[in-house]
């Protein structure tokens, strides 16, 4: 496969000039700023006052940390890792650990800021956070994995916690990560507190303190925008198809809850390459394909499809999940769908954004569409600090309550303020922050 092929390959890759066989990559992605610049709008709509969106505009803390860990093979390796803690007025600091070799501290901020608007956004009281660690977790052993994740957070020390910054699962971690990183935590906090801390993280085993339907909880609330959309537009759902980028936590859950309402996944995709099946894959076989081997390769159910013939490929819903970046100009021109449900995080640009618009697609934003998964964390944190474990029913319940509230909420702000759903998003995130910032202003 050639990097081109890749979900992440942005779109302003400028191929090998003749005579050189070096690809240039002319301007990096500035993920940070494209996340600013869509606070500056939203600030404008809702003439936000200065202070509140200078405070926004970066985050409260950028943590750094090099670590070393003793590899299988004897070797010392050092590893990067990060934590931003944007804000924390609604709440403590909030966000998920990313394992990927393209992790940046720019991309680490920008998604620190997303939580914060998608927990004011859900009335979810904790702020935003996110961290990470620059490396291809696939390429280590488990025990190696094991050892990066526990002498991370053992570097992060006192700048994680229940009550001040808890982080959860994101791309290229999972429950299992965060069972290490809480056993950890625990360990370092004195003997007589073990139990008390269970809430450092969320996105746990349910065993060892997590919540049923946290696993599946991005992709469900992304299920229940769809079905709020579809009653929108009086469309139906059954009968109709989907394409999705990323099988993982997020696109995979999302293709079988859709499956089960009768929306047929007929193309596929990953950091593999894109598989195409018109007669509708197996959600759930395709999932456990995907547990068992790590990714669609190989999967018997499709045809192998370029990345751009799955762009082409026509279907009602898009559901981008796997990395930022992926929607740009040419993607946005070949796209031929009804509306873009973003599993992931800044799938599109705002280059991308401006075509899918124009052509009168809907784009149900990421700070709403996969805001199930920070909701659930907060479900899974209340029933830590109660030591109560509810039913998939009742979190299923709640969730469905909260994502509906949300949808509707954007949907009429954004009608009123005569914006896109995403800035409607924005704006009404920002002017629940507003609200408790000139209720406590600043001190001293
Ligand atoms: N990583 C997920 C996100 O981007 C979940 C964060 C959380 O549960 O705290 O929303």
């Amino acid at each position: 496969m050639t990097p081109a092929d890749s979900p992440s390959a942005p779109s302003n890759v400028v191929p090998p000039a003749p005579g050189s066989s070096r690809t240039i990559i002319v301007k990096e992605y500035d993920f940070f700023k494209v996340v600013q610049d869509y606070l500056e709008r939203a600030s404008r709509t809702l003439d936000l006052a200065d202070f509140v969106r200078a405070i926004l505009s970066q985050p409260k803390n950028e943590l750094i940390i090099n670590f070393p860990v003793k590899m299988d093979s004897g070797d010392v390796r050092l590893f990067k890792g990060y934590r931003v803690q944007h804000n924390n007025l609604l709440g403590p600091f909030k966000g998920g650990m990313r394992y990927h070799p393209s992790v940046t501290l720019d991309d680490v901020k920008a998604l620190a800021a997303m939580m914060t608007w998608k927990c004011a956004l859900m009335r979810v009281p904790f702020g935003g956070g996110k961290g990470g660690i620059k490396f291809d977790p696939h390429s280590v052993s488990k025990n190696e994995l094991q050892k990066i994740t526990r002498r991370f957070t053992h570097a992060l020390g006192e700048n994680i916690g229940p009550e001040y910054d808890i982080p959860a699962p994101d791309v290229g971690t999972n429950s299992q990560t965060m069972a290490w990183m809480m056993d950890t935590y625990s360990n370092m906090v004195g003997a007589a507190n073990k139990q008390s801390v269970k809430g450092v993280v969320t996105g746990k085993p349910v065993a060892s303190g997590g919540t049923l339907g946290r696993a599946k909880a991005t992709g469900q609330g992304a299920v229940f925008c769809v079905i709020e959309w579809a009653k929108e537009k009086g469309f139906d759902l059954e009968g109709s198809t989907m394409t999705v980028q990323g099988f993982g936590n997020v696109g995979s859950h999302l293709a079988v809850i859709l499956s089960r309402l009768g929306v047929s996944t007929i193309a596929v995709g990953d950091h593999t390459g894109y598989l195409l099946n018109p007669e509708g894959f197996n959600a759930h076989k395709l999932q456990d394909w995907v547990e068992t081997h790590g990714s669609i390769a190989g999967y018997p159910g499709g045809k192998a499809i370029t990345r751009e013939e799955f762009f082409k490929t026509k279907a009602d819903i898009f559901a981008p999940c796997a990395l930022e970046n992926q929607i740009g100009e040419t993607e946005a021109k070949n796209l031929d769908c009804k509306v873009i449900v973003e599993g992931a995080n800044g799938p599109t640009n705002p280059a991308g954004e401006r075509i899918l618009l124009e052509r009168g697609i809907d784009i149900l934003p990421d700070v709403l569409a996969n805001s199930g998964g920070v909701t659930v964390s907060y479900y899974e944190w209340v029933q830590n600090k109660r030591s109560e474990s509810w039913t998939e029913e009742e979190v299923d319940a709640k969730l469905e309550k909260a994502m509906t509230r949300a949808y509707r909420e954007v949907a009429d702000f954004a009608r009123q303020h005569k914006v896109d759903r995403r800035i409607g998003a924005y704006g009404l995130a920002l002017q629940r922050i507003e609200a408790v910032y000139k209720e406590r202003e600043i001190f001293p």
